[in-house]
């Protein structure tokens, strides 16, 4: 039996079309397949990657804790999940932390606790989740009801109930659909999959100050934005506010699959023994790996330098446009990153990520219009330049027809 790309369409379920090629090992930002080509990622496996392939920091937390313990559930406590909590709290707006293993859990769970809250607060009448057109939370049918993508809640069968949704960065259509009803409003703080659309100016703190006006919780996806993704540890913290829940996964593991719910002490009493939970929830070695991703990424120089390598990552963008004229914008924040293509080449992001694995470079698609780059946030300036080099070479392939 060969171990290629056609064993995928016998074996697996097919929702995903993985790309021919299959890496099989990882050094910082470079990827080797198993002809042994190699490639420079930007992609990070979907923002996940945030240190690289192997640092060493979190390859020795996951052994040394593999040589410790495994698992326990949650009848123990365990010592790597409440020293990652008590560096969660100490650093972040949060009071309390449940731990999860990936997006859609923290968000399922922080719109239960939201509707939970408002029971108990409330009172039941008080159920109205508002979100976003276009946004994005996850697969789990609550959670991708809330997303604003009904492509992907429909044909499933009767919809979770009380969710509404308004465009993003429109302040008065929220305000219009919000009432006494309203329970929680949830967004992400720069849309990631919607095809990376900021907030405009005062939309982050609007949105604050109308939870407030309504008594509704202020729910923010930080799944993709995240652990230093943006140049802060979260993007909240570019705005000024608070919210009430936050989500957080992918870069939290570094590629380790871990997740978190942070909220604030208040509306942690909503969960009561029992009213929530998961068995892997807190897992000894997803909490060690996320450990020590926190303590490299909690740093100011590695902060700041998300941001330095932002901005070499637009300049050899704006570069290679200025030669190929494929691009409308370049947008995004920090190391998340995207670049919307013009009208005349609408549809063919995932032509311009064929060609760039074909140069030996991977980015991310958003949507069918938008390039999206999503890298480590320690990549070497020298791979930044290699990597656009070959991207450069990528668009022109794809511009030449
Ligand atoms: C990826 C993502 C999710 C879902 O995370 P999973 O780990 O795939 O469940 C939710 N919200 C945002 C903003 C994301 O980018």
């Amino acid at each position: 039996m060969s171990i290629d790309r056609a064993l995928f369409d016998q074996v697996m379920v097919p929702n995903y079309a993985p790309s021919a090629v299959i890496p099989v090992r990882g050094e910082g930002a470079r990827l080797w397949d198993q002809q042994g080509r190699e490639y420079i990622d930007f992609a990070g496996g979907i923002a996940v990657n945030c240190l690289g392939h192997r640092h060493p920091a979190l390859v020795d937390a996951l052994k040394q804790q593999a040589d410790k313990l495994w698992h326990l559930s949650n009848v123990y406590t365990n010592e790597p999940a409440l020293r990652l909590a008590a560096k969660i709290t100490a650093d972040t707006f949060a009071e309390r932390v449940y731990f999860c293993n990936s997006g859609a859990e923290a968000n399922e769970a922080a719109l239960k606790l939201a509707r939970r809250y408002a029971v108990d607060h409330f009172g039941a009448q008080k159920d109205q989740i508002i979100a976003f057109d276009k946004a994005f939370h996850g697969r789990t049918f609550f959670t991708v009801t809330a997303g604003g993508q009904p492509a992907y809640s429909d044909g499933f069968g009767p919809k979770p109930g009380a969710i509404d949704h308004v465009p993003y960065n429109d302040l008065e259509a929220l305000e219009a659909a919000m009432s006494e009803r309203t329970c929680a409003v949830l967004l992400e703080p720069l849309q990631g999959e919607g095809g990376l659309i900021e907030p405009v100016p005062g939309f982050i703190a609007g949105v604050r100050a109308l939870c407030d006006k309504y008594q509704a919780l202020m729910v923010l996806d930080e799944v993709q934005t995240g652990v230093g993704r943006t140049g802060a540890l979260y993007a909240y913290m570019h705005h000024d506010i608070t919210p009430d829940i936050l989500s957080s996964a992918k870069g939290l593991g570094g590629g380790f699959p871990v997740a978190a719910m942070l909220t604030t002490a208040k509306v942690a009493d909503s969960f009561k023994v029992g009213t929530h939970g998961s068995t892997y929830g807190g897992n000894p070695l997803a909490c060690a790996v996320a450990e020590a991703v926190w303590d490299e990424v909690n740093q100011v120089p590695l902060l700041q330098g998300v941001l330095t390598r932002g901005q070499r990552f637009r300049q050899h963008l704006e570069d290679i446009n200025a030669e190929h004229g494929l691009f409308e914008e370049v947008r995004g924040a920090g190391l998340l990153l995207g670049a919307a293509l013009k009208p005349a080449y609408h549809g063919r992001a995932r032509d311009v990520l064929a060609a760039a694995v074909e140069q030996g470079v991977m980015c991310l698609v958003a949507g069918p219009n938008v390039v999206r780059f999503a890298p480590s946030l320690i990549i070497a300036e020298d791979d930044i330049d290699t990597g656009m080099h070959r991207f450069g070479q990528a668009v022109a392939k794809v511009v030449a027809g």
